[in-house]
């Protein structure tokens, strides 16, 4: 059953206490893409999801660098196409960025402008939300580009940082701490 699948995966996930810093507790996605089984189920967990509740998704977009492990993933599944945010410097050609803010100083998110077609579907994903820094930057991003956001899905939620509530479309999370 999907429960059993999620408890699955939940059990895979590792946790590190003060990584990389003192007084975060990293919570680490690679514990559970090594093994075969925790990988298949969730990808049928975050497939079965966006086909019930976003059948007419058109593009999934992934955020440098761990959401890059669900976009393609993600697409080849539901026969879609996947485009990625990355930071600065990365992508060639024309490129539309956003600054977002970080603990100290600020990064820049950029997308290749011929990413997304003005109005196509799009849903975001991520490994995991904190503090909604992150997302809410890719959200102001996709919409930059003409973008529709359907959703933003992410494996992992903490919700104590209330990320969520930094955001303006709707959040799909599979584990919560
Ligand atoms: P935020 O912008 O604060 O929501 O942070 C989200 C990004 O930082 C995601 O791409 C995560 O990979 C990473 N991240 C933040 N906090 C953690 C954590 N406690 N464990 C693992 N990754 C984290």
């Amino acid at each position: 059953s999907a429960e059993e699948q999620l408890e699955y995966v939940k059990s895979h996930i590792s946790t590190y206490p003060d990584f990389p810093k003192k007084g975060i507790i990293f919570r680490d996605i690679f514990g559970a893409l090594t093994d075969g089984k925790a990988c298949r189920y969730l990808r049928d967990l975050l497939v079965q999801h966006i086909r019930s509740q976003h059948p007419d998704v058109e593009l999934i977009v992934g955020l440098d660098s761990r959401g890059f492990l669900l976009n393609l993933l993600l697409a080849t599944e539901l026969g879609i196409g996947c485009a990625p945010i990355r930071k600065k410097g990365k992508l060639a050609g024309e490129l539309v960025g956003v600054e977002y803010k970080l603990e100290y100083g600020s990064d820049i998110f950029e997308m290749q402008r011929s990413a997304i077609k003005p109005g196509q579907k799009v849903i975001i994903v991520d490994d995991l939300l904190a503090t909604g820094g992150s997302l809410a930057a890719a959200t102001q991003l996709v919409r930059k580009l003409g973008g529709v956001i359907l959703e933003s899905v992410v494996v992992i939620e903490l919700q104590e940082l209330q990320g969520r509530q930094k955001l303006d479309c709707n959040v799909h999370s599979l584990i919560q701490y």
